[in-house]
C-alpha cells in the first residue's frame, strides 16, 4: 500500500514538474498508464486506499491538486490510517486463534492475495523481473525492495529536476578557484627591481606569492569512458603493465615482448618495444644545425582538424607523414580512474593543428607510430615524461627522435621552465593555463577546451627552432649542448609505464610526510584503510583521491572513531565509496582499536641521524658529530618510562618495593657505604678509616705492600691450622674431616685401586697430609679451611662469604681485609646461621652415614671406643672399607646441602661436582 502511495507521489510530481523533458514525459505517460490500471483495481481496495483513488484523475490531475504539500499531507494521513488498520488485525497467538476459524482464514487469504496482486502490478509496471505471485515470501520482499529502489531513484531524479539541477545532463560547470601560486608573481618581481634608497623596508625582501585563479571546468553526468573501452583496463597489482603493441613500424629489431623477472621469478615488467631503436638513435646533422624559425600564423587563421573517427585518423596520418616536424601534447584525466586515461592528443605541424579524440580512437591511435617512431621526423614535446608514459599505456604510441623543450630550457638555464614561460619568452604570448585541470573526458569537447588544447602545440615547433639556435649560440656554434638535450630527450622516450603499487610500508611515508606521531593502533588502522583504499580504487577503477583523500584517511586513522558516524565526521564531503563501504571501514577501525597500545618508533627512512654521511670532512673544525641542529627534526617520540595519567600529567613510574631479605651472602663489600643501625665507637672509627682508605687512589705496588702483612698472617694461620688438623687426625682417624675428601677430589688422582690404600695407615696419612705446594691448587686451599674447629669454622664462614660476593682478584683484597676481620670477629662472638647450619649438617651427616650404609666400614668404627689421645689401634681397623663408605655418603650430602641452601659460588660448585663425580667413579669401580 505504501508502495502504491509512493508511486502516486511520484506520478503527481512528474505531472507537476516534468513537462519539459521529453524522456520524463515518456516516463510519466508510462506511469499514467500504470495508475489507470491501478484505478481499475481500486474498487476492490481497502477503505484506506480511498483518498488517493479519489484524486487519481490522470492528465487533468494537476488542477485538482494545486500543491504538493497538500498532497503529501493527505497521503501521509492515508498511510497512517492504513498502518493503523493493519495493526488492528489480531497478532501473535490471537492471530493463530482467529485463523483457526475457517471463515476468518478465508477472508484473510483473499485479502492477502489481492494485496500481493496489487503489489505485483506495481512491480510489473516498474519492469522488475519476476512474478511476485509465484515467489516465496523472501523473494517477494526482494522484489518489493527492488521496486522501491527504482521508485525512490525516480523520485530523487524528479526532485533534482524540479530544483533545476538536472535540466541538462551535459551542462558544463565552471568554477573559479583561487590557489596560491608556487612562484612569485610578475608584479612582485617587478617590485623588487627598483628599491629606493632609504626605503629598504618598504618592499618585502621576499617576492610575494600571488593567488592564481584556476578554473574547474567539468560537466555533470560525464559518462565514464572506461565503459566503452573495447579492452577493459587491468588495474590489478599482480599483473605488470603489458605493452599492447601489435605492429612495430620503423623497427630495427622485430617486435618482441621481452619480460623481466623479479627475484621470485614472476614477470616484473616488459622491455620497451623500441629500446633498441632508441639506443641506436642519433639526431641527424640537420637537427644539430641552426634553424630558420618561422613563426606560425595565429590559431584563428590556422586550419584545425578534430580527429574523432578512423577516416579522419587515416587522413591525419597521411598529412603527418609529409611533415618533418610534429609538435605533440597530451591531456589526461586522473580523478575518476585508477591508472588514468589519455583523453586528448594534440599535434601541430607548421601549417595545421590536429586534436585527436583518444577516447574515441583508443584502439586505433597506434597507427600514428608510423610517424612517431620515425627517426627522420622530429617530435617536439614540452615536459614529456608523463606524456610518454600515457601514450604507451593507453594508445601503444612510442616516440623515437624527440626534442623536449623543457630539457632545453634547463640546458639554457632559463629562469623558469614552464611552457607558459617559453611562450612568453619566445612568442610574447600570455597564455591562460587555468584550464589545465579541466575534465578532459567531456564530450563533445567545449570550444574553450579545444582552443586551450590547441595552444599547447601550436607554437611549439617555433619554440624548438629558437631554442636550438640559443643552444648552439650558448656553445659558440658547437652542438654539445644541443646534442645533450637530444640525449636527455631520448632517455625520456625510453621511459616505461608501470602500474601504481603499494608496499607494506607505503602508509608510513604518508605519516612521515604529515609529521604526525601515530601510535601502533593508529598505524594499524592507517595500514588497513590504506589497503582498503588501494583495493577499492583498483576494483572500482577510481583514483585514491576519489575513494578517500589522504587528509581524510589520516584523520580517520588518527581519531579512530568508535562509531560509524565518527568515520563520516572525518570526511567532508563524504566520498561516495566511503559511505557505501562504511561498514568495512568501521571494522578496520574497530580491529585497530583492539590492538594493545604500544608507542611505536617510526624508523626514519634515511640514514640514521647519529651517523653522519661519509662525505663529511672529519678534519674540519666545524664538523661536530653530535651537533644535530642541522637535521630537520628532532626525535621526541622515543618511548620513555613516563606515562600520562587520566588528567594528562606525566607520572613517574612506581618504584617496586624490593622485598628485604636477610640473605647472609648478600652483604658485599658495599657495606663500606651502608649505614648500619648503630655502631660501637670502635666500629665508627674503623669505618671512618675505611672511608678514607677507599678515597685514596693506590698504585698496584702500594696495594701489594698493603696486603703483604695480611698474606703473611694468613700463611701463619694456615700453617697453624694444618698443624692442628694433623694433630686432630692423629687423634681421630675415624672422622676424617671434609678436606680429606677435598684433597682427593682436588688432586683428582686418587683412583679406587690407588696403591696408597694397600699401604699401612700411617704411611697413607703421611703421604696424604704431607704439605705439597705443587699439588695444592688454590681452590682446594680455600676449602681446606673448612675445619670443624670453632675458630676455623668462623674463618670458613667468612671466607665463604667473601668468595661468594667478591672476585678473587688479589687487588680487591685491600678492601676485603678489614671486612673479613670484622666478620671473623662477629662470627667468633656469636655463631652465625651458617655455623648453626653447619653443625646441623654435621649431625645429620653422621646419622645418615651410619643409617644409609649398614655394610660400610662406618659400623665397625662406631663400635670402637671414642678416640682418646694417640692410643688408637689402627692395625685393627679396615681403613679402606671405612673410608670408601664414609666418603661416598658424605660426598653426596655435602653436595646436597651446600648446593641447595648456601648457594656457593661457581668455584665451590665445581669443587662439589668433582667430588660427586669422584664418588660415583668409586662406586662404579667398586661394582
Ligand atoms: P599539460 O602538458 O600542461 O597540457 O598537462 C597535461 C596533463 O597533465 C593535464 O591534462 C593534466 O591532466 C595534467 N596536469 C598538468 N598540470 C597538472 C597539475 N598541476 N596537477 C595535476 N595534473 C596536472
Ligand atoms: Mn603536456
Ligand atoms: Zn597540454
Amino acid at each position: 500500500m505504501f508502495l502504491f502511495l509512493l508511486d502516486e507521489i511520484r506520478r503527481r510530481k512528474t505531472h507537476i514538474f516534468c513537462t519539459t523533458e521529453q524522456n520524463i514525459h515518456n516516463n510519466s505517460g508510462n506511469m499514467q498508464r500504470s495508475s489507470k490500471r491501478k484505478q481499475e483495481e481500486q474498487p476492490e481496495e481497502d477503505k484506506t486506499e480511498q483518498p488517493p483513488q479519489k484524486e487519481t484523475t490522470p492528465a487533468s490531475g494537476n488542477s485538482t491538486i494545486g500543491d504538493i504539500t497538500d498532497f503529501t499531507t493527505q497521503a501521509f494521513k492515508n498511510v497512517v490510517a492504513a498502518t493503523r488498520a493493519c495493526n488492528a488485525f489480531p497478532q501473535g497467538t490471537a492471530r493463530s486463534l482467529y485463523l483457526s476459524y475457517p471463515g476468518y482464514s478465508r477472508v484473510i487469504d483473499d485479502l492477502s492475495q489481492r494485496l500481493v496482486g496489487l503489489i505485483g502490478n506495481v512491480v510489473q509496471v516498474e519492469e522488475v523481473k519476476g512474478d511476485i505471485k509465484k515467489c516465496q515470501m523472501e523473494e517477494q520482499f526482494e522484489l518489493v525492495q527492488e521496486c522501491n529502489d527504482i521508485l525512490f531513484e525516480r523520485i530523487t531524479t524528479n526532485l533534482d529536476i524540479k530544483a533545476g539541477q538536472r535540466r541538462n545532463p551535459h551542462m558544463v560547470l565552471e568554477t573559479q578557484v583561487d590557489v596560491l601560486s608556487s612562484s612569485p608573481t610578475k608584479a612582485a618581481a617587478a617590485n623588487t627591481e627598483t628599491p629606493k634608497a632609504g626605503s629598504w623596508n618598504r618592499w618585502p625582501p621576499t617576492p610575494q606569492r600571488n593567488m592564481l585563479s584556476a578554473r574547474l571546468f567539468t560537466a555533470k553526468n560525464i559518462i565514464r569512458p572506461q565503459m566503452n573501452f573495447k579492452e577493459p583496463v587491468d588495474n590489478s597489482d599482480q599483473n605488470p603493465f603489458t605493452p599492447r603493441l601489435r605492429e612495430k613500424p620503423n623497427s630495427l629489431k622485430p617486435l618482441a615482448m621481452l619480460p623481466e623477472y623479479d627475484e621470485a621469478g614472476n614477470v616484473h615488467s616488459y622491455l620497451h618495444p623500441y629500446e633498441f631503436e632508441l639506443m641506436k638513435f642519433e639526431p641527424s646533422a640537420g637537427q644539430l644545425q641552426r634553424q630558420t624559425p618561422v613563426l606560425p600564423r595565429p590559431p584563428a587563421s590556422t586550419e584545425l582538424m578534430l580527429v574523432d573517427s578512423v577516416e579522419k585518423l587515416n587522413q591525419a596520418l597521411e598529412e603527418l607523414r609529409q611533415a618533418p616536424h610534429i609538435a605533440i601534447d597530451v591531456e589526461h584525466h586522473s580523478y575518476r580512474t585508477f591508472m588514468g586515461i589519455t583523453c586528448l592528443v594534440q599535434m601541430s605541424t607548421r601549417t595545421k593543428d590536429y586534436i585527436f579524440d583518444s577516447l574515441a580512437l583508443r584502439e586505433e591511435m597506434h597507427v600514428l607510430n608510423l610517424v612517431l617512431t620515425d627517426p627522420k621526423k622530429l617530435k617536439i614535446l614540452h615536459g614529456a615524461d608523463q606524456d610518454i608514459e600515457w601514450l604507451q599505456r593507453d594508445l601503444s604510441l612510442y616516440i623515437v627522435n624527440m626534442f623536449d623543450t623543457h630539457r632545453a630550457a634547463k640546458a639554457l638555464n632559463m629562469a623558469r621552465l614552464s611552457l607558459a614561460f617559453l611562450l612568453k619568452h619566445y612568442v610574447d604570448l600570455d597564455v591562460d593555463k587555468s584550464l589545465q585541470l579541466a575534465d578532459w573526458r567531456m564530450r563533445p569537447l567545449p570550444q574553450q577546451l579545444i582552443d586551450y588544447a590547441r595552444q599547447d602545440t601550436h607554437y611549439l615547433i617555433y619554440v624548438y627552432e629558437r631554442m636550438t639556435n640559443d643552444l648552439l649560440q650558448s656553445e659558440q656554434g658547437q652542438p654539445q649542448a644541443l646534442r645533450s638535450v637530444f640525449q636527455l630527450s631520448t632517455e625520456v622516450c625510453k621511459k616505461r609505464y608501470s602500474k601504481p603499487h603499494i608496499g607494506p610500508e607505503s602508509h608510513l611515508d604518508l605519516v612521515r610526510k604529515t609529521k604526525r606521531s601515530f601510535d601502533n593502533r593508529q598505524l594499524h588502522a592507517l595500514r588497513g584503510i590504506f589497503e582498503w583504499r588501494d583495493a577499492t580504487a583498483r576494483q572500482e577503477d577510481e583514483s585514491y583521491g576519489y575513494v578517500l583523500p589522504n587528509h581524510m584517511m589520516l584523520q580517520i586513522a588518527e581519531s579512530l572513531p568508535r562509531e560509524m558516524q565518527g568515520i563520516l565526521a572525518c570526511c567532508n564531503p563524504i566520498p561516495p565509496l566511503v559511505r557505501q563501504q562504511l561498514h568495512t571501514l568501521h571494522q578496520i577501525v574497530l580491529k585497530a582499536r583492539e590492538q594493545p597500545l604500544v608507542k611505536p618508533i617510526l624508523e626514519a627512512r634515511s640514514q640514521p641521524q647519529g651517523l653522519p654521511p661519509s662525505s663529511k670532512d672529519y678534519s674540519s673544525k666545524l664538523y661536530c658529530p653530535h651537533d644535530f641542529t642541522h637535521l630537520e627534526e628532532t626525535r621526541d617520540d622515543l618511548p620513555t618510562l613516563l606515562k600520562r595519567n587520566a588528567s594528562g600529567r606525566l607520572q613517574l613510574p612506581a618504584v617496586k618495593e624490593q622485598p628485604k631479605e636477610h640473605v647472609p651472602l648478600a652483604v658485599p663489600a658495599m657495606a663500606l657505604f651502608a649505614k648500619p643501625a648503630a655502631h660501637t665507637p670502635e666500629e665508627e672509627m674503623r669505618l671512618v678509616h675505611l672511608r678514607k682508605e677507599s678515597q685514596v687512589l693506590r698504585m698496584p705496588y702500594k696495594r701489594y705492600l698493603a696486603i703483604l702483612p695480611l698474606m703473611q698472617q694468613l700463611k701463619a694461620d694456615q700453617q697453624a691450622r694444618d698443624r692442628t688438623e694433623l694433630a686432630k687426625r692423629r687423634l681421630c682417624p675415624a672422622a676424617p674431616t671434609p678436606e680429606d675428601i677435598k684433597l682427593e677430589s682436588a688432586t683428582g688422582k686418587v683412583e679406587p685401586e690407588d696403591p696408597v690404600y694397600s699401604l699401612p695407615l700411617k704411611e697413607q696419612l703421611k703421604r696424604k697430609h704431607k704439605p705439597d705446594p705443587d699439588q695444592h691448587p688454590s681452590s682446594s686451599k680455600r676449602l681446606r679451611e673448612g675445619n670443624s674447629k670453632p675458630k676455623a669454622e668462623a674463618v670458613l664462614a667468612v671466607k665463604n662469604e667473601t668468595i661468594a660476593c667478591i672476585s678473587d682478584d688479589d687487588d680487591d683484597a685491600v678492601v676485603e681485609v678489614p671486612i673479613e676481620k670484622q666478620r671473623a670477629a662477629q662470627a667468633a662472638e656469636a655463631p652465625s646461621k651458617r655455623q648453626q647450619k653447619r653443625q646441623q649438617f654435621q649431625r645429620f651427616r653422621g646419622g645418615k652415614a651410619r643409617g644409609n650404609h649398614p655394610q660400610s666400614s662406618s659400623q665397625p668404627v662406631q663400635q670402637q671406643p671414642k678416640p682418646q689421645g694417640n692410643n688408637f689401634d689402627y692395625k685393627n681397623v679396615d681403613f679402606r672399607q671405612f673410608k670408601g663408605g664414609a666418603q661416598r655418603a658424605r660426598g653426596t650430602e655435602i653436595k646436597h646441602t651446600i648446593r641447595g641452601r648456601n648457594r656457593p659460588n661457581n668455584r665451590n660448585n665445581k669443587q662439589f661436582n668433582k667430588l660427586f663425580t669422584f664418588s660415583n667413579v668409586r662406586k662404579e669401580g667398586k661394582k
